[in-house]
């Protein structure tokens, strides 16, 4: 080989080498690697995640995030921790991606790559009847005035300052502890996405609470990291055969038309 044809070979293996370690994702080819998919989740939002007696999280998401583990051949690492936390977690690399019910919002996406939706959610006040029949009326709503609580870093903060201009807001750190404020009457009402409230309504029969109309419309997806091609592209086909072949409709079908999971929480 000549020594020009020997430094041009050097240069296009390397060249090669290069782009070859620049194409593959680096979130997904440290998944691999690692034979590990850390997955960000929260606790509070039944039945999408929630804390089980044996401290395990369950849900359409904690199933979500094991099916991919799976699928992919590794291990999965559930972290969970408040939701206001999931996105910085994020995009500091100590989750590979969030699973947590979370809504695609076009703020989110300038940050963080969504793949979905899995879900249509939305917004519902959880409140005695008398505050739900007014607030179903959208006149009577915006003049209203009560203390509504909302969980910390939810699109239930964004949002009620638009649609309850009157309302006094009280920031709770969880939907839990947002629901204990209405239960101990230190507020009128609190909002959360409408599953979460049918089930905290279902779960407090003897509460007298009603579930409102849905304010919003919200598609729920899995959140990325923006610089990996390759992994959104894995996600967005996992999404797409799990579509596909009837998965999704059977495990949403589970978590949304039976209550026999709720014999596992606390
Ligand atoms: N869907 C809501 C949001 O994205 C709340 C989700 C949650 O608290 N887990 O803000």
């Amino acid at each position: 080989m000549s020594k020009i044809f020997r430094s041009l070979f050097f240069a296009i293996t390397l060249t090669l080498l290069f782009s070859a370690n620049a194409l593959a994702g680096p979130v997904l080819d440290r998944i691999v690697k690692t034979g590990e998919l850390t997955v960000g989740t929260s606790h509070d939002f039944p039945p999408l995640h929630v804390k089980a007696k044996d401290g395990t999280i369950i849900g359409l998401d904690a199933d979500l995030a094991n099916g991919m583990a799976m699928a992919m051949g590794v291990k999965i690492k559930i972290v969970s921790m408040n939701f206001y936390d999931l996105l910085p977690a994020l995009e500091t690399g100590k989750v590979d991606m969030v699973v947590a019910g979370m809504t695609m919002t076009p703020e989110r996406n300038l940050k963080v790559a969504f793949v979905g939706p899995y879900f249509i959610s939305g917004q519902s006040i959880l409140a005695k009847h008398e505050t739900v029949v007014k607030l179903n009326d959208a006149e009577i709503a915006e003049k209203l005035e009560f203390i509504l609580a909302v969980p910390k870093g939810s699109t239930s903060e964004t949002i009620t300052e638009a649609i309850l201009p009157k309302a006094q807001i009280l920031v709770a750190e969880t939907m839990d502890k947002a629901l204990d404020m209405v239960l101990t009457g230190k507020a009128d009402a609190m909002m959360a996405d409408t599953p979460f409230c049918v089930v905290a309504d279902f779960r407090n029969k003897d509460k007298d609470l009603e579930v409102s109309q849905m304010f919003t419309f919200e598609p729920l997806g899995v959140a990325l990291p923006a610089n990996d091609v390759h992994l959104i592209n894995w996600v967005e086909n996992f999404f797409m055969t799990i579509q596909g072949n009837g998965t999704l409709e059977k495990l949403t079908k589970f978590w949304f038309t039976n209550p026999s999971w709720m014999k596992e929480l606390p």
